[in-house]
């Protein structure tokens, strides 16, 4: 499966800084020797429409952090995935463990802002992960579990949403899991997408988030099951992200 590294700008960028970014990304994508996977970037909800005009017909693609469940109404703060669509998005971020701790997201509304995200065209990647005590305790492959079949949306073809898992204690800490672990969760994921998903199962990519590096992305890639990286801090660094799309082989 032809792997897809995107990036997560989180709560970071400015006009300035972001669109040179993204200009920087969608010139080095149009370049020879352009690396063989797919790019998605994400950055936060003010630098979509100027960084969706500097990344327009290049390989790179746009994707929203976050959606609402519902299309439109008295939501303050909140976009909507048909918002997103409109503006070019071709992905959305649902779940990640920021938002779910931040602001409470439990799986069925993660699950229901995937629903969404479909209902407008959109790709979800919807994030699982389990955090260090859940670790310890031996309760990992239990809590992604409860988080795969309680946030995703259902049967649908192979293709329509992604599934990103992100070990919570190495989200932005410099802790990476490591490749056996990836591996042991990984082939979790893929047995519950075939079963949730049935065929589509084994065409639906998995990416894994935590701390992917220039230096680590290589070994990590090459893990089975694994389809791809959801990029966080690397993805700020025109070079990091570059490199780590470069490991794809
Ligand atoms: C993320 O935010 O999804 C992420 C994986 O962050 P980092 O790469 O910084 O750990």
């Amino acid at each position: 499966m032809r792997k897809l590294i995107a990036g997560n700008w989180k709560m970071n960028g400015r006009l300035a800084d972001g669109t040179a970014l993204a200009v920087d990304l969608a010139g080095r994508a149009g370049g020879a020797g352009a690396p063989a996977c797919d790019l998605l970037i994400c950055p936060p909800a003010q630098l979509l429409h100027p960084v969706r005009a500097k990344i327009e017909g290049s390989a790179v693609a746009l994707g929203g952090q976050d959606c609402h469940a519902k299309e439109a109404g008295a939501h303050t703060g909140d976009i909507s995935a048909a918002m997103l669509a409109d503006i070019g998005c071709s992905h959305v971020i649902v779940g990640h463990s920021e938002r779910r701790q931040d602001h409470g997201e439990s799986d069925e509304a993660v699950r229901a802002k995937a629903v969404a995200a479909l209902g407008a065209g959109l790709v979800p990647i919807v994030c699982v992960g389990e955090t260090a005590e859940q670790r310890s305790a031996g309760e990992a492959l239990a809590v992604i579990e409860r988080q795969v079949r309680g946030s995703l949306p259902g049967k649908g073809p192979s293709g329509a949403v992604v599934v990103a898992y992100e070990p919570v204690w190495a989200i932005g800490t410099g802790n990476t899991a490591q490749p056996s672990d990836v591996a042991e969760v990984h082939a979790h994921i893929r047995q519950l997408l075939n079963d949730i998903l049935g065929d589509a199962g084994s065409g639906t990519r998995i990416l894994y988030g935590g701390s992917v590096k220039p230096g680590n992305a290589a070994e990590l890639m090459a893990v089975e099951n694994v389809d791809g990286a959801l990029v966080g801090g690397a993805s700020l660094v025109a070079d990091d992200f570059w490199a780590i799309a470069e490991a794809c082989g």
